[in-house]
């Protein structure tokens, strides 16, 4: 299950959020306002940096984010 991390434009908050991949609508959870930005999920951005960190190369199990073990993509 991805979570995505998105910033209101509105509120210029950024925040989590567990979507599916086609839902339409994410709400900002400061104002309420659907006018959001989907960035890089949590989960990929995190494994980015252990992976560059690491640098190993070594094989992912996980599509949705390169991880070896990431518990947020399952
Ligand atoms: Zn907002």
């Amino acid at each position: 299950m991805p979570i995505f991390e998105f910033r209101c434009h509105s509120c210029n908050q950024e925040f989590e959020k567990l979507v599916f991949w086609t839902d339409p609508e994410v709400e900002c959870p400061h104002c309420g306002q659907a006018k959001v930005e989907k960035l890089m999920s949590a989960c990929a951005a995190k494994v980015g940096q252990k992976y560059t960190a690491a640098s190993s190369g070594s094989k992912s199990s996980c599509t949705g984010c390169a991880a070896t073990s990431c518990s947020t993509c399952g």
